[in-house]
């Protein structure tokens, strides 16, 4: 092994301890990486890798570096690709220090654990996930450590798969940290790695669970654990302890912010699997992260970034308790009827920044001033918030004026901030310019000093000026050389005496006099002082406020509230929408329903319509009609009106009645699962068990077309024991809406007698096809999937061959079914005679054999001659023969 030098040996000390991370290593004004390291970053960053020195391996040292003023810029991208990144920054003053600086790690940013506002280009969650638990029993933790929100969930599941992946889909952590029993599990190992995000497994220590205990109590101080309600779930309590302990080992400071722990459970909120989020595109597109044809594109009119993520949640977890949603559907009347209330409760919530974010990035100590001011400018808003809330009477709205009014801080803070402040403050915290004149004696002092000092200096080079007669004089100031006088090399023979020489450029030469010495120091030691003292009250104010964390915390929630409401209310005017009824009965009717994302993007033309169904008579509909008319959308519209209900939104529709819905469930669209190796038909059938095992009689089931992935005759049966299935499944049946192209299967609604048939109009004119796109009670036998065809544009030649076919193919069953019912016919009128027949032959049958069977019993084989024998044989072989003839 090569000699390295003591820098190296440092560097290769922390590699060691952080193996995991790539390592920025600070050096001068560089964050340097090495080795592989730096290969990495050199490709992922796209800045060049060089080489120097020697690695532990003797060869030429790879290096990549950045400048320290651009790890804003660099540090997130790298974080955004799911590396962990460990800073190593210098810990005292490189020109003070004898030997090797001294280094340290001071925080290691993981794609879970990011707080600065660089790291997120959306106001959504970051959540850091933890997962403990074995067999069939599990706990979940989430924290987003850049809003101090922190969950946990314990469940029991064999296997537990989906629900785990499920709590994944709706949370869309970037990180996950694992207990090895978890990676031991081969198949939810390798659910969880199916998402985009970064997986560690941690020792099992993190997860041991007095350890996990002590660090939770430790962290919140309190003695037990009871008070959280978690002092029972023992997988819960693992599970967030060993998120302690990870995010209190990689981020090294305070987490006060993070002050509470919450528990959920499932049963508080109607069940969204990660499938059934997809398929109805309520908060992300089926393709893609976005959100642009999503219900959340549609209702995201929140005015700040805290609401947009509370909504964002709210939506994948609608209530299923009647008297809170009503609560909520008050709160957007209140909001719809008072239109002046909602357009300046809008108007201030406006210029409310993300004060969650703002709160924990104050607490954590990341802030700057600019973060302050934002704070200052988004609690300015509230106490004319809170005047407004005075006009409202629903019952959150009251208990939201109360939280408000609780908070008595609120102008204090302002005040403090303004007091202290600048109003346009800059980024950097430790170069001065971010505490106003007037607030600190002390700096006010060393500023006037500072000023004098530089008043000096600017007559110093008019009084040099006129002294030396040198008219292009000038008295300048660089970082390294401090001030100067610079004369040109042409006045060379002009200068005093009492000039000193500095240093020598190509066309000039610069100077300074002892006195001129004397105010740089003056001037220099000032700015320093004032840079430090700056800080100083900066960093005190940020303590100060950061003591407010908790309020912050509550007023931010209460405004993402209020933001919600608002929102709801303002859609529901400018859209039209209306309030939904409530109830725990088990129907849904809508009148005039329209899908909110397709009527947005159809505008004018999108028809509406009308759902009637129940547990009783109404229990199935199964709706036909060509591709394109409008099936999917109408069973969506009203999957989407009722997950909008239950969560506090009108609707859009002129009346809706909703029973409460414990669950939507859908089996909708195709879609290869390559990733886990599974064909679109296996997909399509464990959709449909997980639908068919799990459906409560309050649930909801989507089901556009079944067995597709197969064979016509396969597809059919398994559509139909599914319908006959669900249809009989509960003593009341579960709501359900199948869209099929099998005709046949509306033969059922004879048999079934709580399936209804209905279909989409179409229209037929000549060739042409118009879709009606309106749902009426009957079925249609016509799939019109060659007009479909045509109109998408495939050419005449192949939907005229096609329809050539579907015309022989039709003649050929017509003819194979007439001749199967003649058949048929036959069989019944004959049937007795024939059953007689069958009987008829088998006695006879039956008595042959007994004949041959006693006449070979009889033979007495010792006295039988060999011709006798012959004789025999061939007389049984003949009575055979005349039998089978
Ligand atoms: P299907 O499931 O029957 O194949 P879709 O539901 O996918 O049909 O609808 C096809 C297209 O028809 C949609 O993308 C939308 O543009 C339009 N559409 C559907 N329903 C309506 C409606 N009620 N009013 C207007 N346009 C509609």
């Amino acid at each position: 092994m090569s000699k390295l030098t003591p820098a190296m040996s440092q560097y290769y000390q922390f590699k060691k301890e952080y193996s995991d991370s790539i390592i920025f290593f600070r050096m001068g004004d560089f964050y340097e990486t090495f080795d592989n390291d730096a290969k990495v970053v050199s490709k992922e960053l796209d800045i060049t890798l060089t080489n120097r020195g020697k690695s532990k391996y003797g060869e030429k040292m790879p290096l990549a570096g950045i400048p320290y003023h651009s790890l804003d810029n660099y540090l997130p991208r790298l974080i955004k690709k799911g590396y962990k990144v460990a800073i190593c920054e210098q810990l005292e003053d490189p020109k003070k220090s004898k030997g090797v600086v001294k280094r340290g790690v001071v925080r290691v940013v993981t794609p879970g654990t990011a707080i600065d506002s660089s790291m997120f280009e959306t106001p959504s969650n970051n959540y850091l996930m933890s997962i403990v638990g074995e067999k069939s029993e599990f706990g979940l933790s989430f924290l987003d450590i850049s809003t101090g929100e922190f969950l946990t969930t314990q469940f029991k599941d064999n296997p537990p798969y989906d629900r785990v992946a499920n709590e994944i889909a709706r949370m869309n952590p970037s990180e996950c940290i694992m207990s090895p029993t978890i990676q031991d599990n081969a198949e939810l190992y390798s659910r969880i790695n199916s998402f985009s995000l970064l997986v560690n497994t941690l020792d099992e220590k993190y997860f041991d669970l007095s350890l996990a205990e002590k660090s939770l109590k430790d962290h919140f101080g309190v003695n037990t654990l009871e008070g959280m309600g978690c002092s029972n779930l023992v997988y819960s309590i693992s599970a967030s302890g060993a998120t302690i302990q990870y995010v209190e080992a990689t981020q090294k400071r305070s987490l006060s912010h993070i002050n509470s722990l919450r528990i959920y459970s499932e049963s508080e909120f109607m069940t969204l699997d990660a499938i059934t989020l997809r398929n109805l595109e309520v908060v992300s597109n089926v393709r893609g992260s976005g959100k642009d044809s999503t219900i959340l594109g549609v209702l995201d009119e929140t005015m700040t970034p805290m609401g947009s993520r509370m909504l964002k949640k709210w939506l994948s977890k609608p209530l299923i308790v009647t008297s809170e949603i009503n609560q909520r559907l008050d709160s957007v009347e209140n909001l719809v009827q008072n239109t002046l209330v909602r357009y300046d409760i809008r108007a201030y919530l406006s210029k409310v920044r993300d004060i969650e974010r703002l709160t924990a990035r104050i607490v954590y100590g990341n802030s700057n001033a600019r973060d302050l001011v934002a704070l200052k400018r988004s609690l300015e808003n509230i106490p004319h918030i809170d005047i407004l809330l005075k006009e409202l009477d629903s019952d959150i709205f009251l208990k939201l004026r109360e939280q408000i009014s609780n908070f008595k801080e609120v102008e204090y803070l302002i005040n403090l901030i303004d007091k202290a402040i600048v109003d346009e403050p800059p980024l950097s915290v430790r170069e001065g310019g971010l505490i106003n004149i007037g607030y600190n004696k002390e700096l006010d002092d060393i500023r006037t000093m500072s000023k004098s000092g530089k008043e000096w200096i600017a007559s110093f080079q008019k009084k040099e000026r006129e002294r030396t007669g040198i008219k292009s004089l000038k008295v300048g100031y660089n970082k390294v050389f401090g001030y100067y006088i610079e004369i040109t090399k042409a006045n060379s023979s002009n200068v005093p005496d009492d000039y000193i020489i500095k240093q020598t450029m190509s066309n000039s030469e610069r100077f300074y006099t002892p006195e001129l010495k004397k105010w740089e120091e003056t001037i220099i030691s000032a700015d320093e002082k004032i840079n430090t003292l700056e800080y100083e009250i900066f960093s005190s104010i940020n303590q100060e406020i950061a003591n407010y964390a908790e309020d912050l915390q509550h007023t931010s929630i209460t405004i993402s509230k209020i933001d919600i409401f608002s929102t709801f209310a303002e859609i529901a005017v400018n859209k039209g929408y209306t309030r939904p009824l409530i109830s725990n009965n088990f129907s849904i009717t809508i009148k005039d329903g329209r899908h909110p994302v397709v009527e947005h993007n159809v505008l004018d033309d999108f028809v509406p319509n009308d759902t009637e169904i129940d547990c009783f008579k109404n229990q199935f509909s199964l709706i036909t009609g060509p591709n394109m008319a409008g099936k999917s959308t109408y069973m969506r519209q009203v999957a989407l009106i009722v997950i909008m209900a239950q969560v506090g939104s009108f609707v859009p529709a002129s009346y809706a009645s909703i029973g409460i819905v414990d669950r939507v469930f859908t089996r909708v669209g195709a879609f290869d699962d390559l990733a886990s190796g599974q064909s679109t038909f296996m997909v399509e059938m464990v959709e449909l068990a997980n639908i068919l095992n799990n459906a409560s009689e309050r649930s909801l089931i989507l089901l556009d077309e079944i067995g597709r992935g197969t064979s016509t005759y396969d597809g059919y049966s398994i559509a139909k024991a599914v319908v006959e299935y669900i249809h009989n499944k509960n003593k009341v049946g579960v709501r359900s809406l199948f869209a099929t192209h099998y005709h046949q299967l509306t033969d059922l609604e004879n048999n079934l007698e709580r399936v209804k048939n209905y279909h989409i109009a179409v229209k037929e004119d000549g060739e042409k096809l118009v879709f009606l796109r309106k749902i009426v009670p009957g079925s249609t036998d016509k799939s019109y999937g060659i007009q479909v065809a045509r109109l998408a544009g495939v050419p005449r030649k192949v939907t005229q061959r096609a329809k050539e076919i579907l015309y022989n193919i039709e003649k050929e069953d017509y003819l194979v079914e007439k001749k199967k019912s003649n058949f048929k016919r036959l069989a019944k009128n004959e049937h007795k005679q024939l059953i007689f027949a069958v009987e008829q032959e088998n006695n006879e049958k039956n008595d042959i054999h007994s004949t041959i069977f006693k006449e070979l019993s009889e033979i007495n084989i010792n006295e039988l001659t060999p011709l006798d024998a012959l004789n025999k044989l061939n007389n049984i072989q003949k009575k055979i023969k005349d039998q089978s003839e």
